[in-house]
């Protein structure tokens, strides 16, 4: 049976602006069904790195805090450290980058409380018994929490296509651990013709991994904790991952992550998807470039695998944007996460997602 994904465009007036629009999502997605009185909710999202501007606004969490409040949870925003070192690699840190980007509490009207602790080591192990992990590692917090609503923002992800609901759960809430766990296969090769041996991967690696050998690049497998930074850092693309290998792997993974993070929480967790300023890369580099699409407007559903799928329909039924990064694939209907990342099979992660049971490929598209 196909899942119901509700829609809302981004036309506004003097009858009813865009914030009022988004609370009427939430209503129709049934938000009051997820939270429940004195529900202590985890709103998961991502805070942006220092200098990235495509993050959900703060205005809009505004709006989704005050809907859980009025549903009679407790909110709080969470999300959990990266695994890389950067501006939200630690607790104090991630709380200075979520302020400076806009979210301090007289804005959102909830405190922020990052998920896995002060150096990401806070986790609770679940059980999920599956093919790629019997255990997975999720921020404490979020296992704590009664409830969840995963607030994501669509774009083009280098290691998974696109990013949407399901990176946000699966590999959003994962304590330090667990995001290791999820990357391990991912150790990039340099293709040593390529390497012109400037340094610059070097440089940005943050477990030193890299070397210089006889004025060509080095990856030390044993150091790597596949991050990808350096993947995008390399000005002349010398260094690649092994995609036939690890993509589907680590898809796999991400999603049993995602199963991991909603165990205990059936029924009781909402997605809401903006599929605003798709740039094509995620919000981790302290950047982002130019949007690949027009913005299109928020999808929420208690579907997973159908707001994704409904996502990335919605983003490849537009015409590509004339000063985007993208050169092939540019007409409506054409696969624009597949141009970008052409060694990317991004619908294992929704096949997968499907035979799991997290939810349907299929879906009902309810505008609003
Ligand atoms: S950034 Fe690229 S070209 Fe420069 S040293 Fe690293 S692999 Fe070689
Ligand atoms: S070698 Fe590349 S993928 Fe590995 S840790 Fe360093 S930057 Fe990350």
């Amino acid at each position: 049976m196909p899942s119901t994904v509700y829609f809302i465009d981004l036309r506004a007036s003097y009858r009813e602006n865009f914030v009022s629009k988004l609370g009427r999502l939430l209503e129709a997605a049934e938000l009051q069904r997820v939270v429940k009185k004195r529900d202590l909710t985890a709103v998961k999202l991502h805070f942006g790195e220092l200098g990235n501007t495509a993050f959900v606004r703060p205005v809009f969490l505004r709006k989704i805090v005050d809907c859980i409040k009025a549903a009679g949870g407790v909110p709080f925003l969470t999300d959990a450290n990266t695994l890389y070192v950067g501006t939200r690699s630690d607790s104090p840190h991630h709380i200075a980058t979520a302020l400076r980007n806009g979210f301090a509490y007289p804005v959102v009207d909830a405190p922020i409380i990052i998920a896995d602790g002060l150096r990401g080591k806070s986790e609770t192990a679940v059980t999920i018994n599956q093919k790629r992990f019997k255990k997975v590692y999720i921020g404490k917090e979020i296992v704590e929490a009664n409830s969840l609503v995963s607030v994501a923002h669509f774009k083009g992800h280098e290691l998974s296509g696109f990013g949407g609901a399901i990176k946000n759960t699966g590999m959003g809430c994962a304590s330090r651990k667990g995001k290791l766990a999820q990357h391990s296969v991912v150790a990039p090769k340099v293709k040593a013709k390529k390497c012109v041996g400037c340094g610059d991967c070097i440089v940005r690696c943050s477990q030193k991994a890299i070397a210089l050998v006889e004025t060509k690049a080095r990856i030390s497998a044993k150091k790597c904790i596949g991050c990808g930074e350096c993947i995008l850092i390399c000005p002349n693309q010398a260094i690649a991952i092994q995609w036939n290998e690890t993509v589907p792997v680590f898809l796999e993974k991400m999603v049993e992550y995602t199963l991991g993070v909603l165990k205990g929480k059936e029924n009781r967790a909402m997605f809401v998807n903006f599929i605003t300023d798709v740039s094509p890369a995620c919000d981790c580099p302290p950047f982002n470039d130019a949007p690949i699409v027009r913005n299109i407007g928020v999808v929420a559903s208690t579907d997973p695998i159908a707001i994704d799928q409904a996502s990335v329909d919605l983003v490849n039924q537009e015409r590509a944007l004339p000063d985007s990064c993208l050169k092939k694939n540019r007409l409506p209907g054409k696969d624009k996460f597949k141009a970008i990342y052409p060694d990317i099979d991004w619908p294992i992660q929704l096949d997968y997602g499907e035979k799991l049971g997290l939810g349907s490929r299929k879906y009902k598209l309810e505008r609003i």
